[in-house]
């Protein structure tokens, strides 16, 4: 079957939290340039203490583990990233429910209402130059490769590709959220911090669910 089991959402979190501590200073440096310097430190601090309290805690449901990461995130990361990526994982918690095992069309769902708690929160719409315009393609790629009868890897491999895409597609736009917008046009020019976090978030899922 194409169902998704909880472990490999599991493994995903933890891709995640690799891939941030590891690509920490990227990230820190992406955001000295139009920002505070601090995205590298607060993912990678967010996210750490997320994936120890999913280990001590050991959520059997997948409302569980990610309300686990939300609630953690929102807990232990001040910047704008810590409310914002915390209210995506509580949404797709919310909207996944008491499930261990998990249809791709279901996570698909999850993941967007994710998108719309993001936007919920921050206002941010496409091209606004934030972590939206990596994950909005991403999860239209997702949903286009899933009508389309691809696989479960397949389709978040396409997700992936489309939040690269997304990602380096900020590099031209002037910021209108967030810190960056403070700096009007000289915005223009550097890639948008929390859109490439946001890719590492699409690859480690297409990572994990490749397996
Ligand atoms: P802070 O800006 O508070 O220091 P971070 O550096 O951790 O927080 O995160 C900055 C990232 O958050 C930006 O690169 C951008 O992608 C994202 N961001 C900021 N404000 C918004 C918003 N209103 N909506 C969506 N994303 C936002
Ligand atoms: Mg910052
Ligand atoms: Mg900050």
């Amino acid at each position: 079957s194409n169902t998704i089991p909880l472990a490999v959402l599991v493994d995903w979190l933890h891709r995640f939290r690799d891939a941030v501590v590891t690509q920490r200073d990227w990230l820190t440096e992406l955001d000295s340039a139009i920002g505070d310097a601090d995205h590298g430190a607060n993912m990678a601090r967010g996210m750490t203490a997320a994936v120890e309290k999913v280990e001590q805690t050991a959520p059997q449901t997948a409302d569980e583990l990610f309300k686990t990461v939300g609630m953690t995130l929102v807990s232990t990361v001040g910047g704008a990233s810590g409310p914002l990526y915390g209210t995506f994982f509580l949404r797709i918690g919310a909207t996944l429910g008491v499930v261990t095992d998990v249809e791709p069309s279901a996570l698909a769902a999850g993941l967007r209402a994710g998108l719309e708690g993001i936007v919920a929160r921050g206002k941010a719409e496409a091209g606004d130059k934030t972590l939206f315009d990596a994950i909005a393609p991403a999860l239209d790629a997702l949903g286009a490769a899933l009508a389309d009868g691809k696989s479960p890897a397949e389709a978040t491999a396409a997700a992936a590709a489309a939040a690269a895409a997304g990602r380096d597609a900020t590099i031209d736009l002037v910021a209108r959220k967030g810190r960056a917008s403070y700096l009007g046009e000289r915005s223009a020019g550097h890639m948008d911090p929390g859109s490439a976090s946001a890719t590492l978030l699409f690859e480690t899922l297409a990572a994990a669910v490749a397996g």
